[in-house]
């Protein structure tokens, strides 16, 4: 297939769920986690869910940027905004995620602030060399995939000396979100969480890989099959996984092999490597203290890093306590078992962050599922 249309292609997609359903085992239940938003995203948007036997159940995973940043980095930004007059630039969905109190980027703007919405880190980088009097700050968040981008900025601010430029830097790794997935109480004694297998990330592998994947798929015998974003590649994973299930097999598979490689993008891994370094341990929201989870930047580059030229407060704040969204991006609970979803919480006026990003499992419900219980 060449066209996006033949990914979505309805007779191939209920050829599909033929497959499925005569594969699937009555006896045997299959979880699998879907870690990207931007699969639960499709899995709401093309109603995949309801094409499957109900014996398949797809968990929404933690693969949100947005969503797993915890309200004391959000609190941090929103401090470096309002306490050092700098200007802040961030992605859209940033500015909407309600910090402490309620406070976001957005209202801090409302308030005075110099906050604006970019759409790359070199956006950032242009308002830094527009403004040579002003303080710059890029919070840059985002998994193996818009770490690139913030490396390039960084060595361009370097290259030309830039003194007004800094990053607040925020990127997380996915593999070890998933390991620490796997080693939570709930997954390994208590059982609450039975998880058999993963949709692995498109754009993430893109960069990274499959290989990254191969250690837990041995480690934790799970299966892992790397899928894009259409609705077809999420089915023909659900089919692959189901396959290696039923032969009691955990292997890495890549049904995205139009993109993504065994070695990922080398280009981007050694940009990455010159720039960053592995944080000991970085905060997750729904999943605590991860170690090695995120990156920091390299001693070379800290004259280029907010959180050295600025007192950053890097308090650990708690959720608000109406919200669910640690649970739900553990994948313990679903949006509908939130007692504010769709009331207290909604796109337009969010409690949490998994209701701000449209990759986050409560906006997906609420766009494409609120009325039904699709989990
Ligand atoms: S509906 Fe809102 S408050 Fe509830 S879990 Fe989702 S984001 Fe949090």
């Amino acid at each position: 297939m060449k066209f996006v249309d033949e990914f979505r292609d309805h007779a191939l997609a209920k050829t599909l769920a033929a497959k499925i359903r005569a594969e699937v085992r009555p006896e045997t239940r299959y979880h699998v986690m879907e870690f990207c938003g931007g699969h639960t995203h499709a899995i709401f948007r093309y109603g995949i869910q309801d094409l499957l036997p109900a014996n398949v159940r797809l968990i929404h995973g933690p693969g949100c940027p947005v969503c797993v940043l915890p309200v004391g980095r959000i609190d941090d930004a929103v401090a470096l905004a309002r306490d050092h007059g700098v200007i802040l630039c961030t992605y859209g969905d940033m500015l909407r995620v309600p910090g402490s109190k309620r406070v976001s980027l957005l209202k801090a703007k409302a308030e005075g602030a110099d906050v604006r919405m970019v759409y790359s880190s070199l956006d950032a980088l242009k308002i830094a060399r527009d403004n040579p009097d002003r303080q710059v700050v890029f919070f840059a968040i985002g998994f193996e995939t818009t770490t690139p981008p913030t490396a390039v900025a960084l060595q361009q601010a370097r290259a030309a000396d830039l003194k007004n430029f800094t990053v607040f830097c925020n990127h997380v790794l996915t593999p070890s979100a998933i390991a620490n997935i796997l080693e939570s109480p709930e997954v390994r004694r208590l059982g609450t969480l039975p998880l058999d297998g993963f949709v692995g990330p498109a754009h993430v592998s893109a960069v990274i890989g499959s290989r990254p994947y191969e250690f837990f798929a041995e480690e934790y015998e799970r299966p892992v099959v790397i899928a894009g974003f259409e609705p077809l590649d999420v089915m023909q994973a659900v089919l692959m996984l189901v396959r290696q299930l039923n032969e009691g097999r955990a292997e890495v598979e890549n049904e995205y092999s139009r993109v993504v490689t065994r070695e990922g993008n080398i280009k981007a891994q050694a940009l990455v490597a010159e720039v960053f370094e592995l944080r000991r341990t970085f905060e997750w929201r729904g999943l605590g203290l991860v170690p090695y989870s995120a990156l920091a930047i390299k001693e070379a580059f800290a004259a280029w890093d907010a959180e050295r030229r600025f007192a950053v407060p890097a308090r650990s704040v708690p959720d608000n306590k109406a919200c669910e969204c640690g649970a739900i991006l553990r994948g313990l609970k679903t949006p509908r078992d939130c007692k504010v979803f769709g009331t207290a919480c909604t796109p337009e006026n969010p409690l949490g962050s998994c209701m701000v990003s449209s990759e986050g499992a409560c906006a997906a419900y609420y766009t494409y599922g609120r009325f039904r219980d699709a989990g």
